[in-house]
């Protein structure tokens, strides 16, 4: 792990207890992790709900820790919702099975019956016991339809209904992979991304490269327009580097305000292009509010590149990136700084978060 990523979670981490501690509230894991979350800013439903509660002047205590638990964290859990998909698929496939067991119960009834009928067929057989067999074997026959029309009726309804948990389970498979807010690869995401992608580097001996993206002065940007603003501004980042990568390139939200980009078959020339393709876009956007085409200046961001190299690790080549976004963040903002001529990790100035420009 980086410094700056191991700064970064103990930051939310503070932030965190600090609100459990103002709240009153234990900090048991849940309420930890909601407010863990808050800190994160990963969840802006949530965020909204709980800034609203600060702006009538409350905090959140224990009470109102609970519902927002169970309301934000419990029932949005992806793996819950896969989870309730798998129960009532395994449901589907026990009806369907007893479904198939009854038919089968039928179906030998049915064979018994002929059995005996043959059984009962003499060379001497009178023409009513033969009307007898033949209406037994017509009830039975019908019998044996019905079964068969049920078990019909019973696999077409469980066909419709394993199609829409089939949807259902592509939908929360999906969401589980996509950052709610702005719709592009969540953290999980990029982290499998990140991975599979060096293994392939590795195996194929293809370049790969990373770009880490911070917004600059953004916290002051929540401030002056206001946390709905914000998000509005994340979704355009968002879009802004999603628009400017292909094929098989992987942008994340990364955390807050926090962006990355995977770029396979990338090599470190052509990861700076691509980032100074995405400060320069995201700097000619002249923000415009909604509600009040309010103009709201423009956005920056600092951008930091780093290629892969044999013998790498995830947090080796990300704590690289890392390292060359905090020098972009020194060296004014705005920028693209990438690894090579970065002094080594001892030389390195750190970045203090509370500094300014
Ligand atoms: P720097 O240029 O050094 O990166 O300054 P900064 O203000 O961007 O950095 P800092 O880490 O101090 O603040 C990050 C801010 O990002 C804090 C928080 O208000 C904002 N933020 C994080 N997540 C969200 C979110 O989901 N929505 C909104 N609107 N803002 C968020
Ligand atoms: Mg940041
Ligand atoms: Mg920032």
């Amino acid at each position: 792990m980086s410094e700056q990523e191991f700064k970064r979670a103990f930051g939310y981490a503070n932030t965190a207890l600090d609100l459990l501690h103002r709240g009153r509230i234990p900090p048991y894991p849940q309420f930890y992790e909601l407010l863990y979350t808050y800190a994160t800013g990963a969840n802006p439903q949530l965020n909204a709900r709980i800034n609203a509660i600060f702006q009538s002047g409350a905090t959140p205590d224990h009470d109102l820790a609970t519902k927002l638990y169970d309301e934000f964290l419990k029932a949005h859990d992806a793996h819950e919702r896969l989870n309730s998909v798998s129960e009532r698929m395994s449901h589907r496939i026990e009806a369907v099975h007893d479904a198939i067991d009854a038919a089968l119960g039928n179906a030998n009834s049915f064979s018994a019956t002929l059995q005996s009928v043959t059984d009962g067929i003499s060379d001497a057989i009178s023409p009513e016991a033969l009307r007898e067999m033949a209406w037994q074997l017509l009830a039975e026959t019908q019998r044996m339809q019905d079964t068969n029309h049920k078990l019909e009726q019973k696999l077409e309804a469980a066909r419709d209904d394993l199609s829409a948990l089939q949807r259902d389970l592509d939908e929360a498979r999906k969401e589980s992979m996509l950052d709610p807010l702005t719709k592009i690869f969540n953290r999980k995401c990029f982290d499998e991304g990140l991975t599979k992608a060096m293994a392939e580097a590795a195996t194929y001996g293809e370049p790969l490269s990373l770009v880490m993206i911070d917004i600059d002065q953004f916290k002051q940007f929540n401030d002056t327009y206001g946390h709905q603003t914000g998000d509005q501004v994340l979704r355009l980042v968002a879009m802004t580097l999603k628009s400017n990568i292909k094929g098989k390139d992987l942008a994340a939200r990364y955390g807050g305000e926090e962006f990355a980009a995977i770029l396979p078959s990338t090599d470190y020339a052509a990861a700076l292009h691509v980032a100074e393709n995405v400060r320069k876009a995201l700097q000619a956007k002249e923000l415009l509010k909604r509600s009040t085409n309010e103009k709201l200046g423009r956005i920056t961001a600092s951008f930091g590149v780093a290629s892969y190299r044999s013998g790498d690790t995830p947090s080796s080549l990300l704590e690289r990136a890392d390292r060359c976004l905090y020098a972009a963040k020194h060296s004014g903002r705005n920028c693209v700084v990438g690894e090579i001529g970065l002094a080594a990790p001892e030389h390195a100035e750190k970045r203090d978060p509370q500094e300014a420009a």
